[in-house]
């Protein structure tokens, strides 16, 4: 492996931005398909499913993804090669989305259906922490554009499920931006930080700098993508005074066309600012990439030094929902890590 490659993989780091469902690559899509469809799919099918060109395209893609993953022994898979592919990355640390959301949807809202799912999320955890070390913290994502609605009752499990599973950290609103904002959240963020849960938020990846304001307005601590912030220098100040992490993902926004290319993207802009920024990988099957390869992007589409690539891997640190001992114990090892 060339040096700087293993460089990346030995910096211990974060991934906050993640979503399991993001997470399948095409092969086993095509074992999923086998425990399910009546003409499964062949692995070419699979992979020219990864082939979209669009936003659109994308979310098509991740819902036809999202439609074999049916029983909790596909999510339980599913989990465990996510979780054995971040250990070899050298991430120690990862907070993961599940689309909760779209489990209700599917399933016509059995208030009771996710149970046996996370329990299985649940086995895959406790393994990957006893065999790889992997400290890994769940976030329950509602769909924005179904309805509110639908959104308060992923919310209402990841509080009702938390009381006897503290690896729920967080919620987040993923979906369509274009269609829903997150003003319509408010009281639901407000009851969540009430029962505890963290707050996240993806906002700015397909629209303005004002939908990040309204994000941050209804109480999101973390803000993944904010893309357009760049366009509002206000907005920028504000978000380095208030050290908001940012969950960026260069290498998605290109592959959904909402950024020409991984050398224009603001991160660099975002840093040398002094923006508590953090590189994630999103949904790296469906991008052809992982935390690993936007470490190595940071470096040869950016200029990143292999100190600035330690910097983002503390600010991943610094801005995940650990406790601040766990934070300082893995900070200090990153700092002897050349
Ligand atoms: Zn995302």
């Amino acid at each position: 492996m060339p040096p700087i490659q293993d460089f990346i993989r030995r910096l211990p780091k974060a991934e906050l931005h993640l979503h399991l469902e993001g997470t399948i690559l095409p092969s086993t899509l095509v074992e999923l398909s086998a425990r399910h469809d009546a003409r499964p799919i062949t692995l070419l099918e699979a992979q020219s499913l990864y082939q979209f060109a669009d936003f659109t395209g994308f979310l098509d893609a991740f819902k036809a993804v999202t439609a074999r993953l049916l029983t909790p022994a596909d999510y339980e898979l599913a989990a465990w090669r996510m979780m054995q592919r971040l250990a070899a990355q050298g991430v120690v640390h990862a907070e993961v989305f599940i689309a909760v959301g779209v489990v209700y949807h599917w399933r016509k809202h059995d208030p009771n259906c996710f149970e046996a799912i996370f329990d299985a999320l649940e086995r895959a955890r406790l393994r990957a922490a006893r065999e790889l070390g992997l400290s890994l913290y769940w976030i329950f994502d509602a769909v924005r554009h179904f309805s509110v609605e639908e959104a308060g009752r992923v919310f209402l499990k990841a509080a009702e499920l938390r009381a006897n599973h503290p690896s729920i950290v967080a919620i987040g609103l993923g979906g369509d931006e274009r269609r829903a904002g997150s003003e319509p959240f408010r009281a639901l963020y407000a009851q969540a930080r009430a029962a505890g849960l963290r707050l996240t938020n993806h906002a700015g990846e397909t629209t303005g700098p004002e939908a990040i304001r309204e994000a941050l307005s209804i109480g999101s601590e973390r803000i993944g993508h904010a893309l357009s912030a760049i366009e509002d220098s206000a907005l920028l100040q504000e978000l380095k005074d208030g050290k908001v992490p940012l969950e960026l993902n260069p290498t998605s926004n290109v592959r959904t066309g909402v950024c020409p290319s991984f050398a224009v993207h603001p991160l660099r802009r975002y840093f040398d600012l002094g923006l508590l920024v953090t590189l994630n990988s999103d949904d790296p099957a469906f991008f052809n990439s992982d935390l690993a390869n936007e470490y190595l992007l940071a470096h040869t589409e950016q200029g990143f030094t292999r100190d600035e690539l330690r910097q983002l891997a503390a600010n991943s640190l610094r801005a995940s929902f650990l406790p601040e001992a766990g934070k300082t114990a893995w900070l200090a090892r990153l700092d002897s890590t050349q």
